[in-house]
């Protein structure tokens, strides 16, 4: 039996599986079962930071690797304490609870805001204001705080206490807070899988705004939009806002499950002994290769992502076929006039990975994917939108 098939009879048909069988790779380049090699713009959905292989990346994780794999959390590990200290002096967040996926990362975010307002407020303020056409993960929590319907209809009931916001509408904020016990209010800077759609400045000015006045927590959920993706560390600090929790995962192990939820000065010792954890949380050789991820995303790793950023928008805003395109630094989506599915397809015969998001072709290289591949990639991509 070949992968195909063994996949399709002992498999939970939970995806509908690009027909490729990727196998190896290096960087930006990546093979598959056919020997056919493709420029990787999809990067495991913004996961590989460093690309495939990454050497640096490969040698800080197998040290440790060969140290000792996984201690649990009731003994102390060197590789979680240094990438929860370089997290909060990055971020200037406080505190970090480690896990090992973005649902959970999310999970935390909100135990800790409900916990939060259960000490502070009381209990009845556990309603967290999320926005529509978010996602926020899997989990019948994190569903539930994923502001898309079709997600939810099939796994009812999911968690009370979510209320729902259209992104930029502000008259709807002001009266969802008026109207809830409101604990929080969750967001993604750039909506990732609701099509790369970056939330405008004065939306997360009034979301702030609001929440400094009623003593309501921000929750940023940058699991897809954190670790360099934008163009800053985290997305947050394009629009100069510092939020009370921020969650993270996706980019942050380049390709080793690994989640954060980072806590800050208000929420940071809200969660105590027993009140939450995880067995894998903060696995030393996932976070010994998050402390090489993230201390190679300094200023001129971030100036890199953002002037490629600016060649592909510049190269594809007025090409033929292209409608339009958004997003903030390697994390684009093109509007396209023929169907998305299409243009995937043909980058994916001509040799250019990348997926899909809502109606839009996404764009998530990896943030050190050099410059020629860049190039080379759009052109194919370009091609497929005139086409
Ligand atoms: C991918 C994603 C999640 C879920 O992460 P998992 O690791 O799949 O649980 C949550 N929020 C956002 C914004 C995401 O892009």
């Amino acid at each position: 039996m070949n992968v195909f098939q063994k996949d399709s009879q002992f498999i939970a048909n939970t995806y509908a599986r690009f027909p490729v069988a990727l196998v190896s790779g290096k960087g930006s380049l990546v093979q598959d079962t056919t020997g056919k090699e493709y420029i990787d713009l999809s990067t495991g959905i913004a996961v590989n930071t460093f690309g495939i292989a990454d050497g640096e990346w490969i040698n800080a994780v197998t040290k440790q690797l060969t140290k000792i794999q996984h201690a649990s959390n009731l003994y102390y590990t060197e590789p979680c304490a240094e990438l929860a200290k370089i997290l909060c002096q990055r971020t200037g967040l406080k505190k970090v609870f480690f896990s090992n996926s973005g649902a959970e990362a999310n999970e935390c975010a909100i135990k800790t805001a409900r916990k939060y307002a259960a000490d502070k407020k009381g209990k009845e303020y556990n309603t967290i204001i999320t926005l529509k056409n978010s996602f926020h993960g899997r989990t019948i929590t994190t569903l539930a705080a994923t502001g898309q319907e079709v997600f939810h209809n099939d796994f009812l009931p999911l968690t009370e206490g979510f209320a729902y916001c259209e992104a930029g509408n502000i008259q709807e904020l002001e009266n969802l807070v008026k109207t809830n016990k409101v604990c929080a209010i969750m967001f993604e800077t750039v909506q990732g899988e609701g099509g790369v759609l970056p939330l405008s400045q004065e939306f997360v000015d009034k979301i702030f705004e609001i929440a400094n006045k009623n003593d309501i927590l921000t929750i940023c959920d940058e699991v897809q939009t954190g670790n360099g993706r934008t163009g800053a560390l985290y997305g947050f600090m394009k629009y100069g806002v510092l939020p009370d929790i921020v969650s993270t995962a996706k980019g942050l192990g380049n390709g080793l499950p690994l989640g954060a939820t980072m806590l800050g000065e208000k929420v940071k010792d809200v969660l105590t002994p027993s009140s939450h954890g995880s067995t894998f949380g903060g696995n030393p050789v996932a976070c010994a290769g998050a402390v090489n991820v993230i201390n190679r995303i300094d200023d001129n790793l971030l100036d890199e992502v953002n002037k490629k950023s600016a060649y592909i928008i510049n190269s594809l805003k007025n090409a033929n076929g292209v409608k339009s395109i958004s997003g903030l630094g390697l994390m684009l989506g093109i509007e396209t006039e023929k169907d998305a599915s299409q243009v995937i397809k043909y980058c994916m015969d001509n040799g250019v990975l990348v997926i899909k998001a809502k109606n839009k072709v996404r764009l998530l290289p990896a943030l050190n994917i050099p410059f020629e591949l860049v190039e080379k990639a759009v052109e194919v991509i370009k091609k497929g939108c005139a086409l």
